[in-house]
C-alpha cells in the first residue's frame, strides 16, 4: 500500500509529566514508532519535563526502558533507538514553582512548531498554561495538549476552559480523547460519509436502536482513590461514550474540517434529552474468592460510586426521534470489548412466514479487540428442508483486510500527537463540546445523590447487573453478547 502520510514540520515537543505512567506507556513509545516510520522530521526534539532531578542521559534511559517495555514497531531497526534517543532531552521543571522554566525556554527554537503536552494531573493544567506565558515559551502558534479528565463537572470544566483561554486561543488547545484517535472510530466517519450504502438508512425510519458498549475486565486496581471520586459516568460516559455517540448520530458535516465536524457533534449533545432515571442502571462489581470487590478496591465500604452504568438515551431531532441509544460501560465484566452496533428494523413484511423467525441486519463496529466491522445479513440456511433463514456476518477485520499495514497503523496516541504537530484539531474536543457534555451528565449524577441511589451489585466476569439486562428486555430488545 502506498503511504500518503501528510508530512510534518520539525517540531519541539515538551512533555510535562514526561516521567509519568502515560508518558512511559503511550506517548514515548508512540513517538518512537512514528520516528521509525520516518514521520519525525530531522531536527525535531522531544523534551521531558518533571520535578525529578535528572540529566539528558538519565531521561534517555527512562525513554529506552519505556520503549523496551511498551513496544517498538515493525519498521524499527536496531540502530534506530539510538538515533531516536538523540532527539530526547530533559529539563527539571516544577509546574507550581519557578524552577527550570528559564532553562526550558533556552531549549526552544524559533521557527519550529511548538507543542506542550500536559501529561500531569489536571490541577496543574492552569499552572502550566500561566507559566508558559510568563516565561515566554508560548508563541502565537504554540499548541497545548490537555489530558482527561477535563473538569469534574460543568462548573470545573468552565473554570478550566476560562483559565486556559486566558493564555491560549481555542485554536491552540487540543483536548485529547484517545477514543477519537482509534482507527475504527475514524473509519466510522469514512463508512458513513464515504459510502452511498449506509447514509440513506441511517435514521429512525430504518434503525431500530443503537448500542454502544465499552467493557473492561480490569477492576479499578491502583486507581481506586481517583476512581471513587469519579465513577463510570464521569470517567467513561461523559467523554468516550459521548464522543462515540456523537460520531454515530451526527449529521454529515459539509467538509472534514475541525469546526465543521465539531459543530455537528455539539448539535448531537445539545439534542440529547435528559435521561429518565428509570432508564439508568448503576452497578458495583462484587468480590470473588480471589479478587476484591469494588468497595475493597477503593477502600471505602460505603462507596456509592458506580463501576458500571447502562442507560437508554434519546436524541430529539428529525433523524433520531424514536430511536433509542443504549449505552453501557463497566469494569470487571466478562470480556474486554468495545463496539458500536447499529441494529436495523425488521423487514416490513416477511414473505417467508412466521416460521422463518425474526432477522435483523446489524452493523457492528468493533473498537477493540480486533478492530473491524461486521454486517449481519440474512440468508437462506443451506441445504434441504425449506426456506429457513440464517444471519451471517460479512466480516471485515482490518488486520485481515489490510494485512501488515493494519498492524502498523499508528495507535490512538501516536495519531493524535501527529495531528497536534500538523495543527489539525478535527479529532480533539472543543471547549463548548466538553461543557455541553457535562451539562447533560451533571443532572444525572446530582439525581443519584439526591435520591441516595445505591448501585446494584454485579458478579465479576458477568455482563453487569440484572437490571441492565432488564433495561433492554422491557423494550423487547437485548444487549449483544460481550465477547472478545
Ligand atoms: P503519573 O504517573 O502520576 O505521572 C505524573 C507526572 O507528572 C510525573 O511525571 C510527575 O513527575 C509529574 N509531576 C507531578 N507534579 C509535578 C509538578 N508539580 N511539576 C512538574 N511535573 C509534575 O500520572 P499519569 O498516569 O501519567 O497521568 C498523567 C495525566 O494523564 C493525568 O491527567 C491523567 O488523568 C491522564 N491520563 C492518564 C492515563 C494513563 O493511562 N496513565 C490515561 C488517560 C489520562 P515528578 O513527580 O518527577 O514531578
Amino acid at each position: 500500500m502506498v503511504s500518503r502520510v501528510i508530512p510534518v514540520e520539525p517540531f519541539d515537543l515538551v512533555i510535562f509529566g514526561g516521567t509519568g505512567d502515560l508518558a512511559r506507556r503511550k506517548i514515548l513509545p508512540g513517538l518512537f514508532r512514528r520516528f521509525c516510520a520516518g514521520q519525525m522530521p530531522e531536527g525535531s526534539q522531544i523534551i521531558g519535563a518533571a520535578r525529578s532531578d535528572m540529566d539528558d542521559a538519565g531521561y534517555r534511559k527512562v525513554v529506552a526502558d519505556a520503549v523496551g517495555e511498551f513496544g517498538g514497531g515493525r519498521d524499527c531497526e536496531s540502530g534506530t533507538l539510538d538515533a531516536f534517543l538523540n532527539t530526547i532531552h530533559y529539563v527539571t521543571t516544577d509546574a507550581m514553582g519557578d524552577g527550570g522554566w528559564e532553562t526550558l525556554n533556552g531549549k526552544m527554537r524559533d521557527g519550529h512548531v511548538r507543542a506542550f503536552y500536559f501529561s500531569v494531573g489536571p490541577s496543574l493544567f492552569g499552572h502550566l498554561a500561566e507559566r508558559l506565558h510568563r516565561f515566554g515559551l508560548a508563541t502565537p502558534d504554540s499548541r497545548i495538549v490537555v489530558e482527561k479528565p477535563f473538569g469534574h463537572d460543568l462548573e470545573t470544566a468552565k473554570a478550566l476552559n476560562a483559565t486556559l483561554a486566558e493564555h491560549f486561543d481555542e485554536t491552540q488547545i487540543y483536548r485529547i480523547d484517545h477514543y477519537l484517535g482509534k482507527e475504527t472510530v475514524q473509519n466510522l466517519m469514512a463508512v458513513r460519509f464515504g459510502n452511498m450504502l449506509f447514509e440513506p438508512l441511517w435514521n429512525s425510519q430504518y434503525v431500530d436502536h443503537i448500542q454502544i458498549t465499552v467493557a473492561e475486565t480490569v477492576g479499578v486496581g491502583g486507581r481506586g482513590g481517583y476512581y471513587d471520586k469519579s465513577g463510570a459516568m464521569r470517567d467513561m460516559v461523559q467523554n468516550h461514550l459521548m464522543q462515540l455517540l456523537c460520531l454515530i448520530a451526527m449529521e454529515p458535516p459539509a467538509k472534514f474540517d475541525p469546526d465543521a465536524v465539531r459543530d455537528e457533534k455539539l448539535k448531537v449533545i445539545r439534542a440529547l434529552e435528559p435521561v429518565d432515571w428509570h432508564h439508568i442502571v448503576r452497578g458495583q462489581y462484587a468480590a470473588t474468592e480471589d479478587e476484591p470487590g469494588y468497595r475493597d478496591d477503593v477502600e471505602n465500604p460505603k462507596s456509592r460510586t458506580e463501576s458500571f452504568v447502562a442507560m437508554k438515551c434519546h436524541i430529539s431531532n428529525w433523524r433520531w426521534a424514536g430511536t433509542p441509544f443504549y449505552l453501557r460501560t463497566g469494569k470487571r465484566l466478562k470480556a474486554r470489548a468495545s463496539e458500536i452496533a447499529v441494529v436495523f428494523k425488521d423487514a416490513p413484511h416477511s414473505i417467508f412466514g412466521a416460521d422463518a423467525g425474526r432477522h435483523r441486519n446489524v452493523l457492528a463496529i468493533r473498537l477493540q479487540p480486533n478492530e473491524g466491522m461486521t454486517l449481519d445479513v440474512t440468508i437462506k440456511e443451506p441445504g434441504p428442508g425449506g426456506m429457513r433463514l440464517l444471519d451471517v456476518p460479512l466480516d471485515m477485520s482490518f488486520a485481515d483486510a489490510l494485512g501488515p499495514d493494519a498492524e502498523e497503523a499508528p495507535d490512538a496516541y501516536e495519531r493524535l500527537i501527529m495531528d497536534v504537530i500538523r495543527g489539525n484539531q478535527t479529532l480533539f474536543m472543543r471547549g463548548d463540546e466538553v461543557e455541553a457534555a457535562w451539562a447533560w451528565t451533571d443532572p444525572l449524577i446530582e439525581g443519584w445523590q439526591t435520591r441516595n441511589d445505591v448501585p446494584k451489585v454485579y458478579d465479576a466476569g458477568s455482563s453487569g447487573p440484572e437490571d441492565a439486562l432488564m433495561l433492554m428486555h422491557r423494550d423487547g430488545r437485548k444487549w449483544r453478547e460481550i465477547k472478545a
